[in-house]
């Protein structure tokens, strides 16, 4: 049966992707399913569990979304895994690592009901990877789903980490680049993005023009783009580099760096006044704090743009070049992690190394404007064939599928 909600999904998906979610989830309805992580707001985890979980709901599996909770120093040492988990060696103490676990413990004392009774559990990244051990009454499957870009791990942090992981049914990584050596299977499913959110949908120029106009933006003059948490991994300062060189090229040029902070991010503040500090008083640069709700700004931004940039050093995926990219325009990324996924280097936008990289490119694309209109064309197809919610529903729900009815080696889809 298809729902409103469920045909809303199917005139921008198409109907047959629609028709396709239906029959997939006909044999897992009613079944309990848990997503659990560590923040309700802020980055692309809780960005997409907010429209994964309601879309589960919709084809009548029971899903719900948890989120585990800790003191500053919990975070701290969480966000250490994730630059660990990234390259970056840390130093953890053995008292941190004690925290951590212990903070997982008095989690578990409240979750360990509903996540003992769950058909399937997903946990999403390192944060609640200690939970699995601390519901030994399981039932149901549990499944490690890492965002990370897990490529070079800091190997000290990823031999703990690992040590909680392999106790797991299955783990899914966005990229095969990110598979690790682990005793059970591992599957690929790269994120999505939600086209009827109030992040990517349509929106009428008046309001677009009210945003530019809030924020000081001179519609008229070429604008760069940046939308992230102020995280290092992210390169703020490469791209306010990038700016500066691109300007020699077009000096009317525009660079917003738009971002805020997700609730287990306890560094962004750091950031955040490091990069306020290298633009200086150039009136051209636009740093925006947006509070967490911000979507439809973010949205509008994403549409004001003439191109999209992601200059990250490392990224698991990178949810905001999709997004870049559904708004039909040319992404200048990082050639790195996740990026590469989306950007298709000199069709979809370019994959960069350097300041001098975007430089170049924002030059190009803004002396060349029939090129930037139809390198947008072909982001704004890619999205739609590879980045959307449904799809990653889809992939989603194969593998629910597969841990749960192992004995069946056949799914049994008709054509509508
Ligand atoms: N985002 C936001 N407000 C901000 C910064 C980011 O809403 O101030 C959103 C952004 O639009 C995207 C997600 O958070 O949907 C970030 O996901 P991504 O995969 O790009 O990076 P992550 O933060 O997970 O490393």
């Amino acid at each position: 049966m298809t729902t409103n909600l469920l045909a809303a999904y199917a005139e921008v998906a198409g109907e047959d992707v629609v028709n396709h979610l239906c029959q997939l989830s006909a044999p897992l309805k009613g079944m309990q399913v848990v997503h659990v992580n560590s923040t309700r707001i802020g980055g692309g985890v809780a960005e997409i569990l907010a429209k994964l979980v309601p879309l589960k709901r919709e084809l009548g599996i029971d899903a719900r979304w948890e989120v585990i909770t800790g003191e500053a120093d919990f975070y701290k040492c969480t966000k250490s895994f994730h630059n660990a988990l990234q390259g970056s060696p840390v130093n953890l103490p053995d008292a941190s690592l004690r925290l951590f676990e212990e903070t997982n413990a008095r989690n578990a004392e409240k979750l360990r009901p509903i996540l003992e009774e769950a058909d399937v559990v997903f946990i999403h990244d390192p944060q609640p990877v200690p939970l699995l051990k601390l519901c030994p009454r399981r039932k149901g499957k549990w499944v490690w789903r890492c965002h990370i870009d897990v490529s070079h791990p800091y190997r000290p942090v990823w031999k703990y980490l690992r040590g909680f992981v392999t106790a797991y049914d299955a783990s899914v990584f966005s990229l095969a680049a990110f598979s690790q050596s682990l005793p059970h299977p591992q599957y690929l499913i790269a994120p999505s993005i939600d086209p009827l959110s109030e992040k990517n949908i349509d929106l009428p120029d008046e309001e677009i023009r009210a945003v530019c106009a809030r924020f000081d933006l001179d519609p008229s003059r070429p604008m760069l783009l940046q939308v992230s948490r102020f995280d290092r991994f992210k390169d703020p300062l490469g791209v306010i580099q990038s700016y500066r060189l691109a300007k020699t090229f077009v000096p009317v040029l525009q660079l917003v760096l738009a971002g805020g902070g997700a609730t287990d991010d306890p560094e962004g503040e750091a950031v955040l006044e490091e990069v306020q500090a290298a633009a200086g008083e150039d009136p051209d640069i636009h740093i925006l704090s947006l509070p967490a709700d911000a979507h439809r700004t973010i949205n509008a931004l994403q549409r004001a743009a003439d191109i999209v940039v992601q200059k990250s050093l490392k990224e698991g995926f990178g949810l905001t070049v999709t997004e870049g990219m559904w708004k039909g325009k040319p992404v200048i990324g990082g050639d790195t992690g996740g990026i590469r996924l989306q950007v298709v280097d000199h069709h979809t936008g370019f994959l960069v190394n350097t300041p001098e990289g975007v430089a170049l490119r924002t030059r190009y694309l803004l002396h060349h404007r029939d090129k930037l209109e139809e390198m947008g064309r072909k982001a704004r197809r890619f999205v739609r064939e590879n980045f959307l919610l449904t799809r990653q529903l889809r992939d989603n729900l194969a593998l629910m599928l597969a841990l749960t009815r192992a004995h069946n080696d056949q799914i049994k889809l008709e054509l509508a």
